[in-house]
């Protein structure tokens, strides 16, 4: 049975399959040795998404866990809490910063640890689920919220859990709706009950994490989605697609969250294949991201000017007709997700176009655009 010690984090880099551990050069050595003294994000893989990484450094599924001596380099823009979390938390795990939806923190641990995260200060190697104790103020918060119809499950990862801690959390955000059906042979109603998203990337990580167990806990729980973070084809092994497509065919939708990366997915052709295949595995391509300032990232930041050209080039080329010859295009199938960012600071999320970038500044920190949100007030984000 699944609980959050059966998942094996590779926390040292002598572990790592013997090519990547002999990749390792003496100043990433240096640098991988001393995070834990400068208190940075630490080092952890899972088995299974270290044997997708090749041994050269510029290897998108290495970048992804490999600590870069680059991280230590200052960037001016860098905060703390990139999303300001902090301005819409109203539980001690609880998020509600968008009227109809809320996201809680489910525990910190992940499925390892990507360099670019931006809740590096929360994740962590060790760490109990979120308690019955913490788990009562949101509950309160849900039953006097009832404009919130949907709860995101976010972490860390929050299949890191066992089954039965899931279908505990599940059962009790279900019971805060009073009159609500909770879990049962019958669906609770579409138009009262709480949805829930799992936010994860364990179908990536830890494919084996996706139990028959675990999709038939998910399918009773209806309504409720998946939405996995996966940014390169090469994520989707064998193992993965077999994983991610029983989620899908159980009738939960899956979203498909991507993080524009330098270096890793920032050009059309790898990005629209990642977003083919998984259209093809019966995923929805949701979110692009551009990225969060998280300290320690800064080199994984396309800039926002590069990264509206490619979204534009991917518009053009991502709007597949679908297999038919006749010269009306049925049913086109879109395959590009939406381009957005969470405004630094806390001003949320909002789609990405020319049409966002209301300005230019110089702040201490450097040369910003003001990007616009919907009420049109303006938040600094890097031009480079
Ligand atoms: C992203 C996010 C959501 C969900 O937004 P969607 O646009 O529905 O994906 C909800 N709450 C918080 C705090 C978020 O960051």
């Amino acid at each position: 049975m699944y609980n959050h010690r059966t998942l094996k984090l590779i926390t040292d880099i002598d572990h790592l399959p013997p090519a990547l551990a002999a990749s390792i050069s003496p100043e990433e050595r240096a640098y991988i040795e001393g995070i834990a003294a400068r208190g940075g994000l630490p080092f952890a893989v899972t088995p299974h998404f270290a044997s997708l990484a090749g041994p050269e450094k510029d290897d998108p599924i290495r970048r992804q866990f490999m600590p870069d001596p680059q991280e230590a380099q200052g960037d001016p823009f860098a905060l703390e809490d990139p999303l300001g979390e902090a301005c819409h938390r109203v539980a001690p795990r609880l998020i509600h910063q968008y009227q109809n939806r809320a996201l809680l923190k489910t525990t910190a641990l992940c499925g390892g640890f990507c360099r670019f995260c931006f809740r590096r200060v929360w994740v962590a190697e060790e760490a109990p689920f979120i308690s019955a104790a913490e788990l009562e103020p949101v509950q309160d918060y849900l039953k006097v919220h009832p404009e919130i119809r949907e709860i995101l499950l976010s972490g860390g990862d929050p299949l890191r859990a066992s089954d039965e801690r899931l279908e505990w959390l599940f059962q009790e955000l279900r019971a805060a709706r009073p009159g609500l059906q909770t879990a049962g042979p019958r669906l609770p109603k579409a138009d009262s009950a709480l949805s829930l998203r799992i936010c994860t990337r364990l179908p990536i990580t830890a494919p084996d994490r996706i139990t028959p167990e675990l999709i038939g806990l998910l399918s009773r729980f209806s309504p409720l989605r998946a939405a996995v973070h996966i940014n390169h084809s090469r994520e989707l092994s064998p193992e993965s697609r077999r994983a991610l497509s029983a989620i899908a065919e159980a009738g939960i939708p899956v979203l498909v969250q991507t993080v524009l990366l330098k270096g890793i997915n920032d050009d059309a052709e790898t990005l629209l294949t990642l977003f083919r295949e998984c259209r093809n595995l019966g995923l929805i391509p949701y979110y692009l991201f551009q990225l969060d300032l998280a300290p320690g990232t800064a080199h994984f930041r396309l800039p926002l000017k590069q990264g509206l050209a490619l979204y534009r080039k991917l518009q053009i080329l991502g709007t597949e007709p679908e297999n038919n010859s006749s010269s009306v295009p049925l049913l086109p199938g879109n395959l590009v997700p939406a381009y957005a960012v969470d405004l630094p600071g806390g001003g949320g999320k909002i789609r990405l176009s020319k049409k966002s970038i209301a300005g230019e500044t110089v702040l201490p920190a450097g040369r910003a655009y003001l990007l616009k949100d919907k009420d049109g007030k303006l938040w600094p984000y890097p031009v480079d």
